[in-house]
């Protein structure tokens, strides 16, 4: 039984007024959920302090080196060392503004694995790749080219996130079936790469609009444990609200 995920990214947003804010109203957090916040790195320290009872403190990258001089970049031991449970990698956004490549982002993740910080792994298909109905080819590219190195054990510790670009944002989301699709897809990959334990073990999180309106249907498909959730994780109510449909 893979316990579901509501794992907010809150992007570059909030100022530390509205992160304590935030943490305050935060009031009844559902444990029968993984619970996690992927903060800007500038909070992930205030977030620790507050301790959120139930909550996963989360980065949203992590360096492919172990340290050394890299400017601005941040390790997974440095996090770890820190108490960041996990680290939001590969986004679709930095793949586009950072031009990150699937063995770029395959090297964030092992270093996330090597420091015990779980990766959530972000893959997803762009507008025109969908309306080339080229969705599964691209997924299944993304994640064996990224992940196709681990060994099983570390395959297990690995949670995706798939997020077609085409609803990150833009209020459209997935329908029900095109995320139970998309989710059953990945998981017959991992069989494929990996073997069937993996498959059934590795959490899968939809991503692309999700709110507390949609997140009962998107969450009660059979392979969808949860969500990746980007503008709903901003207000205190909105995310608890999906976090109870992560829940039930
Ligand atoms: C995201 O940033 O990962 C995301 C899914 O954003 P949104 O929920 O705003 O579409």
């Amino acid at each position: 039984m893979r316990k579901k995920i509501a794992a907010g990214n809150w992007k570059m947003n909030m100022l530390v007024h509205e992160v304590d804010q935030y943490i305050h109203d935060m009031t009844n957090v559902n444990d029968n959920a993984e619970v996690i916040i992927g903060a800007p790195s500038i909070y992930l320290q205030r977030l620790l302090d507050l301790k959120p009872k139930g909550i996963k403190i989360a980065a949203q990258d992590v360096s492919i080196h172990d340290k050394g001089a890299y400017t601005g970049e941040i390790s997974a031991a440095m996090l770890h060392a820190m108490g960041v449970d996990a680290a939001i990698i590969g986004h679709s956004e930095r793949r586009l503004y950072h031009h990150e490549t699937d063995e770029l982002i395959g090297l964030k993740v092992q270093q996330c694995l090597s420091n015990r910080v779980i990766p959530i792994y972000c893959c997803g298909e762009t507008l025109a790749q969908r309306q080339a109905n080229d969705q599964e080819k691209v997924v299944e590219e993304q994640v064996l080219t990224a992940l196709s190195a681990l060994t099983a054990e570390q395959m297990t510790e690995v949670v995706i996130a798939y997020e077609p670009v085409w609803a990150i944002g833009t209020g459209v989301t997935a329908s029900n079936d095109q995320a139970e699709e998309m989710h059953a897809f990945i998981r017959k990959c991992l069989e494929k790469q990996w073997n069937a334990e993996v498959a059934q073990s590795v959490r899968i999180l939809y991503g692309g609009s999700v709110n507390p309106q949609n997140a009962d249907g998107l969450f009660a498909c059979p392979n969808v444990d949860g969500g990746l959730v980007g503008g709903a994780s901003l207000k205190a109510n909105d995310f608890m609200s999906i976090i109870i449909s992560a829940a039930k």
